[in-house]
C-alpha cells in the first residue's frame, strides 16, 4: 500500500473511503488548504484516483484493506455511506478519528432507523411503517391510502430502491429479499409535495455548525437534475424552521462533516407552507454542488474543515442566485469537444467534470452559473449541461 506523502508543517492526512466524485471534488480544496488527501479507491480508474496521488485500491467492505488504509491517515471520512457497520467498528477501534462517526452514520445508512430517530426528535416526517409481510403492506395502504411508497432501507441512491405501488402484491419480490436479509421494508405515504428542498449544513466535532441557504432540488425520473440556490419564493418562516430542524438533527445525532437533509415542501391543514423530511445524507451532497462557485465556502472545503475540527468557513452566497445543472451521461462518449463549445459560448458557466466514463443517466459532472436573473441562469445552466451531454447541438 502506498503511503501518502505528508506536507511539511504539521498538516494532517485526510483519508476518504471511496473514490467517487465526492472524494474527487475534495481534492481541489485540500490542495488549496495545504492538506494531503488519500483515497481508498474501488479501482485505479475511479473518479478520485485519477486526481489524488495517494489512491490505494481496495474495497470499502474489506476490513483489512480499510484498516491498512486508515493506518496512514490522521482522520477518516467517506465518499458514500455504504461502509458496513462491522468494518466501521473495527476502524474506530484502531483509534483513528472517524467522521461522521458510525453512531451518526447509521441514520444515513438505514432509512428505518432514520425514520424512528427523527420521530423521537419531533421532526416532521411522512407517515411511515416497517413492513415484513404482505399483510403489513395491506394494513399500511388501508390506513394512509394508495399508492404507497416502498423503500429498501439500505443501499438506495438516485431513486433505485424506491417503488411506488398500488397493491401489496407488487412488493412480493422485495419482501422476500428483505425477509432473507432480515431488514424489512420502509413504507411511506405518498407525499403530495409542492417541490423538493434541501437543507445543507456542516458541523464540527466541537459543535460549531454553519448552514447554507435552503435550496430547491429538481428531480427528473428520480435523479436530481437541477438545484436552485436559494429556493425561489421560499417562505422565510419555513426556511428558518427547516434550518432549525437540520441543526437540531445534526446536534442530536452528533453529525460531523456535511449533512444534507432532503425535504418535501407541503401545505399543512390550514394551507400554510410546511415541510416533511425525506432523507439524510452525511457527506457532501448533490444539493450543495452550487456552493463550489456560489458561496464563500463550498461544501467540499467545509467538509474537510469540519472533519479536522477546524473553524468553519462562511456559507454566505456570493450572488443572488446560483443554478446547478447536473450533466448526465448521454449517447456520446466524447465530451471534450462539447465542453469546449460550452466554455466558448458562456464564459460565466463553471464546468465541473468527474473523469467518469459516459453511461446513459450516470452523473458525470455538473455546471454552475451565478447572477441576478434566475430564469436566465436556469436557461444557461440547462443549455450547458444538455450541450455537454449531446442532448442539444445548437
Ligand atoms: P434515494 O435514496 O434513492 O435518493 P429517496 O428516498 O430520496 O431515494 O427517493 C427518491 C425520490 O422519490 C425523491 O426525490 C422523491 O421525488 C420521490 N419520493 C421518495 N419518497 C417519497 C414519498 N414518501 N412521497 C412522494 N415521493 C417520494
Amino acid at each position: 500500500m502506498t503511503t501518502p506523502r505528508r506536507a511539511p508543517g504539521g498538516f494532517p492526512v485526510i483519508g476518504i473511503v471511496g473514490g467517487g466524485q465526492l472524494a474527487r471534488m475534495c481534492a481541489g480544496p485540500a490542495a488549496e488548504l495545504g492538506l494531503t488527501l488519500s483515497v481508498l479507491a474501488e479501482d485505479p480508474d475511479a473518479s478520485a484516483a485519477l486526481v489524488v496521488p495517494s489512491s490505494p485500491v481496495g474495497e470499502h467492505t474489506d476490513a483489512e484493506a480499510v484498516l491498512a488504509f486508515a493506518a496512514a491517515c490522521d482522520v477518516v471520512t467517506f465518499d458514500h455511506e455504504h461502509v458496513p457497520a462491522e468494518v466501521l467498528d473495527e476502524l474506530v477501534a484502531t483509534g483513528v478519528p472517524v467522521h461522521p462517526t458510525p453512531e451518526a452514520l447509521r441514520f444515513a445508512q438505514d432509512k428505518l432507523a432514520m425514520r424512528e430517530r427523527l420521530g423521537e426528535l419531533g421532526v416532521p416526517c411522512p407517515r411511515w411503517a416497517r413492513a415484513d409481510t404482505l399483510a403489513d403492506v395491506e394494513a399500511f395502504g388501508a390506513a394512509v391510502g394508495w399508492p404507497v411508497v416502498a423503500k429498501t432501507p439500505r443501499g438506495g441512491y438516485d431513486g433505485k430502491g424506491v417503488r411506488v405501488v398500488d397493491t401489496a402484491a407488487e412488493l412480493t419480490d422485495w419482501l422476500e429479499r428483505a425477509a432473507h436479509a432480515g431488514t424489512g421494508l420502509l413504507l411511506e405515504e405518498r407525499v403530495p409535495f409542492r417541490r423538493e428542498l434541501a437543507v445543507l449544513l456542516a458541523r464540527s466535532p466541537s459543535g460549531q455548525a454553519a448552514a447554507w441557504p435552503v435550496v430547491e432540488t429538481v428531480q427528473t425520473d428520480g435523479i436530481c437534475t437541477e438545484v436552485l440556490a436559494p429556493a425561489p419564493d421560499l417562505d422565510p418562516d419555513l426556511s428558518a424552521r427547516a434550518v432549525e430542524a437540520g441543526l437540531r438533527v445534526a446536534g442530536a445525532l452528533g453529525v460531523t462533516g456535511v449533512l444534507a437533509v432532503e425535504l418535501f415542501e407541503v401545505e399543512d391543514t390550514d394551507g400554510e407552507p410546511a415541510f416533511v423530511v425525506n432523507e439524510l445524507a452525511m457527506r457532501p451532497h448533490n444539493s450543495g454542488h452550487w456552493s463550489m462557485d456560489g458561496a464563500v465556502t463550498g461544501q467540499f472545503e467545509q467538509h474537510l474543515r469540519a472533519v479536522l475540527d477546524l473553524p468553519l468557513g462562511s456559507p454566505r452566497p456570493l450572488a443572488p442566485w446560483t443554478v446547478m445543472a447536473n450533466v448526465l451521461g448521454g449517447d456520446y462518449p466524447e465530451l471534450y469537444p462539447t465542453y469546449r463549445h460550452v466554455m466558448a459560448r458562456d464564459p460565466e458557466v463553471k464546468v465541473h467534470l468527474y473523469g467518469k466514463g459516459v453511461r446513459p443517466g450516470r452523473k458525470i459532472g455538473h455546471v454552475n452559473v451565478s447572477g441576478d436573473d434566475l430564469a436566465d441562469l436556469r436557461e444557461r445552466a440547462g443549455h450547458a449541461a444538455d450541450y455537454i451531454q449531446g442532448v442539444v447541438t445548437e
